[in-house]
């Protein structure tokens, strides 16, 4: 998953990326200002964007507006800092999903980002299943039929996004821009190398191909027991 994260104070900014690259394993893009956050936002790479209220150029509360009013649905969290609380009614009426007060723990935001993106595509339980394959999104374990599949960081995430989006083909490019944030060099053939890694872990204890290269267009994710 990749996150954005348009926030001025760089301490913060730079404790909160850490923190959701090293717990949850996600790629993380920041923005000092509120104009570079909006302009990012607009290749709709991002799985969730964390807003501040104070920023310069314009203000969080112009991101958002600017973001749904151009059709952008990404799920926004927003930081606010003491004595904000009176705008939290302008932001959630504004398409504000959550929203965090300052100083606040990173375990809890880290909580909440996670919930949001599951809600975002659709799935309110933190345990996935499609067909035999099981995901715990808190834990980050995998079973299929059962037995447990260990991946490395990558696959997992790779396997995560397939698991949000079950019967969908998902393209190589799809994959890199939810996977890797913009300071990563772009090589399709690395995600070749994770899904043909992820697909040997999960196949080892199953006849049945878990995930389905489509050529040219990308992967989908096996859907049912038994169907090939
Ligand atoms: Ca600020």
């Amino acid at each position: 998953m990749r996150v954005l994260l348009i926030e001025d104070e760089t301490r913060l900014a730079e404790n909160v990326a850490a923190a959701l690259r090293e717990g949850p394993g996600f790629a993380v893009d920041l923005a000092e200002d509120g104009e570079i956050g909006l302009f990012l936002t607009r290749d709709g790479c991002y799985d969730l964007i964390i807003l501040d209220l104070m920023l310069p150029m314009l203000d969080g509360l112009g991101v958002l507006n600017k973001m749904r009013s151009a059709g952008d649905t990404t799920p926004v969290l927003i930081l606010t800092a003491q004595g904000e609380t009176r705008s939290i009614i302008d932001l959630l009426n504004a398409g504000a999903d959550d929203y965090l007060s300052k100083p606040f723990d990173l375990g809890e935001l880290i909580a909440r980002v996670k919930a949001l993106i599951r809600r975002g595509k659709g799935a309110a339980h933190p345990t996935l299943n499609t067909a035999d394959i099981e995901i715990n999104t808190l834990e980050q374990t995998v079973r299929r039929a059962g037995m447990v599949v260990d991946l490395s960081p990558m696959e997992y995430r790779i396997l995560e996004y397939l698991m949000h989006r079950p019967r969908v083909v998902v393209s190589k490019r799809e994959l890199l821009e939810h996977l890797y944030d913009y300071n990563w060099e772009h090589h399709s053939n690395v995600i070749e190398a994770h899904v043909s890694n992820l697909r040997r872990k999960l196949d080892a204890s199953s006849e049945q191909p878990s995930i389905e290269t489509l050529r040219g267009r990308g992967y989908r994710l096996i859907a049912q027991k038994g169907v090939a």
